[in-house]
């Protein structure tokens, strides 16, 4: 049940260096610029960075210098750096490459699950009980994605009780957070709360997160609802990188820039600086040669904070 007690400090996961680059042509990334990227990221604040995959270079060749992103990686303390790793031996790349946890990812309908990773939810799950073990024998903290919890992009049944349920087995398999993803963006504030209802009876709230993405603009007002049933970590992505696969040219992550000004505004701590996320935003969207797809970045000049309509009067 929403219990309207929100919390005082919000953790954000910065997904932008693995979800929203995995987007962008990969002509237009390098190890380095990925490293740049990563490294100011945790710069600005963020303590938990999602960094790179080890997953099918043929299937996300964005992502095929996953391994050097990690070695070459100048570190932060106290920063937590992930990797996706869908199986046994994506376990292996990422204990070789001293990432500080790993994430696997599955999907309540059947239909997604099948185009995406060409099995179903249940088969998937057997797939992680090996790579959970090993995560385990290297003191690896393994957090759960859980795809298409509002909606799927292939027409697959999703229920709230369906997230719970797949939810609760992902906890007792050994995840310590279940991050609840709303992947093609198509939730609102009351389908929201109703999947919140039925996960936060078997899931408690500290070991939830949401991932909404902004495709239908409902993001933020989705965000704001996992707050107030006392969820209090975020996937957002720098600039809103990550564009939906499944609506071409529609948003896909939320922006980290959005998400923290509203933080901010409600006083809720999250130790990021809006100034220097701003500045890092531009710098990222300029590298890539696209348009910024946060509107606070948009709204503020990078680094002098200087709302552009206020420049004009
Ligand atoms: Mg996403």
């Amino acid at each position: 049940m929403q219990n309207n007690t929100l919390a005082s400090a919000v953790r954000l996961v910065e997904v932008g260096p693995r979800d929203g680059l995995q987007n962008e042509p990969s002509l237009q990334l390098s190890t380095e610029l990925k490293i740049e990227l990563i490294q100011r990221l945790a710069g600005c604040g963020l303590s938990h960075i999602e960094c790179g995959s080890f997953v099918s270079p043929a299937k996300v060749p964005q992502m095929a210098d996953s391994q050097a992103v990690f070695n070459q990686l100048m570190r932060k303390p106290g920063v937590r750096y992930a990797a996706l790793t869908p199986n046994l031996t994506a376990v292996e790349h990422a204990t070789a490459a001293q990432a500080s946890e790993i994430a696997v990812f599955t999907a309540v309908s059947d239909s997604f699950n099948l185009h995406n990773i060409h099995c179903t939810t249940a088969q998937s799950l057997e797939r992680f009980t090996p790579a959970i073990a090993l995560a385990k024998q290297h003191n690896l903290p393994v957090r759960a994605y859980i795809s298409t919890v509002m909606g799927c992009p292939y027409g697959g049944e999703v229920t709230p009780q369906q997230v719970a349920d797949l939810a609760a087995k992902l906890i007792a398999m050994g995840c310590y957070e279940i991050s609840l993803g709303d992947t093609i963006g198509v939730g609102t504030p009351r389908q929201t709360a109703l999947m919140l209802d039925a996960v936060t009876t078997q899931v408690s709230v500290d070991q939830l997160a949401v991932h909404f993405h902004d495709t239908y603009g409902q993001a933020l007002a989705n965000i704001l609802v996992a707050l107030e049933y006392g969820i209090a970590t975020v996937d957002t992505s720098i600039a809103g990188l990550g564009g939906c696969p499944y609506a071409p040219g529609a948003s896909g992550n939320v922006a980290t820039e959005d998400v923290l000004y509203m933080l901010q505004g409600m006083g809720i701590e999250t130790g990021v600086s809006l100034e220097q996320l701003v500045a890092t935003s531009h710098w990222i969207c300029n590298r890539l040669h696209k348009e910024n797809g946060s509107r606070v970045s948009q709204a503020l000049e990078p680094l002098s904070g200087v709302k552009r309509g206020a420049q004009r009067q």
